[in-house]
């Protein structure tokens, strides 16, 4: 037989996926496995959301329709971005996809070329490289650490320019760390691109996931200049607990967003009319239903540090934004369990899994090794007897 395209070994299954799907099989085959691996709010999407998706069916709005989405819905989104970010995407420039993880897809496809350099501050979601890769683009990975709060500095990326520096990634509130940028450090990172005549994605799932003082900016409400290069990428899954749903939403500049149309309109058409129906609801309603989400999340955030802070030797990174725990497990590292020395981080995510029936992520899949991401997403009961099984599992680790 004939060989794939070459492209389609240039990328892997995504490790938070492939863990959440052997999350799965171990329950389904009825083992008492428990999960802080994929990130996925626990609360059920809101009924009236729920209701307007049965209602669309009912009423027969079950033909293709609009190819970047519902007029409706990017009404809706425009007025969001309008509120909410101080943006002003008229809605011929917002596209809505399935899911925010197909607006980067579709953004990274129509801005990538092979050779291009795309600038990923990490530890990042794994999706970022994966995905430039696979597009025959070159990720620089700019590394940050703890002690500058996961954040990448406006010296760093004056540093990493070349005249192949395409695209700049921005994730905040970040997945794995919870790092949020402030305003200051946003104008820093700006002046850069538009010196550098970069593009920005900036990724805002977590928008309404902030912590005490803690506030979301949009890069793109920093000046017309950095507004006219940045894609503004946020959806539904995070804020509106509506991860199956599959509606996410792109703000981009006009000839960025026809672009996307167009690979739209041969990729997949449009997302789901009753997914897009929810979103309008969901949309529609007061803010009560985030500002809930964010006060579970937020009690979630406290139990989880509570208890992280009593295991011996973790240093734990206090997240700001997102539902995600990272820490520094180096004193575990080199540990051994039955004969079996743990080398890596997935060495000790696989024991965990293997030994005490809980799912959790490596700092490696985020390309930061030594590291562990918990996703504190969870009732507090689950999160509890799951954060038990945590700490029994590195206990059991420690010299006797
Ligand atoms: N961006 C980041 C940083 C994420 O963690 C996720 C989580 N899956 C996504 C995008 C994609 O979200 P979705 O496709 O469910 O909208
Ligand atoms: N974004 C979530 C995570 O990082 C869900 C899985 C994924 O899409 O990567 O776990």
């Amino acid at each position: 037989m004939k060989p794939l395209a070459r492209r389609a070994g240039r990328i892997s299954t995504s490790q938070t996926v492939a863990i959440d799907a052997k999350y799965k099989r171990l329950k389904a085959e009825g083992k008492d496995v428990l999960s802080l691996g994929a990130g996925e709010p626990d609360l059920d999407t809101p009924e009236h959301a729920k209701l307007a998706a049965i209602e669309s069916i009912r009423a027969g709005r079950t033909k293709y329709s609009q190819v970047t989405g519902l007029p409706e819905l990017k009404d809706a989104v425009s007025r969001k971005f309008a509120r909410d970010n101080g943006l002003s995407y008229p809605p011929a420039d917002i596209i809505i996809s399935g899911g925010a993880k197909h607006c980067v897809f579709n953004t990274l496809l129509a801005l990538v070329e092979e050779g291009d350099e795309v600038l990923i501050p990490t530890p990042c979601w794994v999706t970022y490289p994966e995905l430039v890769r696979f597009l025959g683009g070159a990720p620089i990975l700019l590394p940050t650490d703890m002690a500058s709060g996961f954040k990448l500095n406006a010296q760093d990326l004056r540093k990493a320019m070349t005249p192949k520096s395409k695209l700049l990634i921005l994730n905040s509130p970040g997945n794995p760390t919870g790092a949020v940028y402030d305003e200051a450090e946003l104008r820093a990172l700006a002046d850069v691109v538009v010196e550098h005549d970069l593009y920005c994605l900036s990724d805002e799932i977590y928008e309404y996931i902030v912590y005490g003082g803690a506030r979301h900016v949009s890069i793109a409400a920093l000046g017309a200049e950095i507004f006219a290069r940045t894609i503004t990428i946020n959806g539904m899954s995070k804020a509106y607990a509506m991860t199956g749903w599959r509606i996410g939403y792109t703000g981009a500049p006009p000839a960025l967003a026809a672009a996307i149309g167009a690979i739209q309109s041969h990729g997949t058409h449009h997302p789901a009319n009753a997914s897009q129906y929810a979103a309008i609801a969901a949309l529609a309603a007061d803010k009560s239903f985030p500002d809930l989400m964010r006060s579970h999340l937020s009690d979630c955030r406290e139990l989880a540090l509570r208890r992280l802070a009593a295991i011996p030797g973790l240093l734990v990174f206090p997240p700001a934004g997102a539902f995600y725990a990272f820490f520094n497990l180096h004193a575990y590292l080199g540990a051994s369990y039955r004969g079996k020395t743990m080398a890596t981080s997935m060495d000790i995510c696989e024991y965990l899994l293997d030994e005490h029936l809980l799912a959790t992520v490596p700092g490696s899949s985020f390309g930061l090794e030594g590291f562990m991401r918990i996703s504190f997403a969870n009732g507090l009961e689950a999160l509890d007897a799951a954060l038990d099984r945590l700490e029994k599992g590195f206990r059991a680790l420690l010299p006797a």
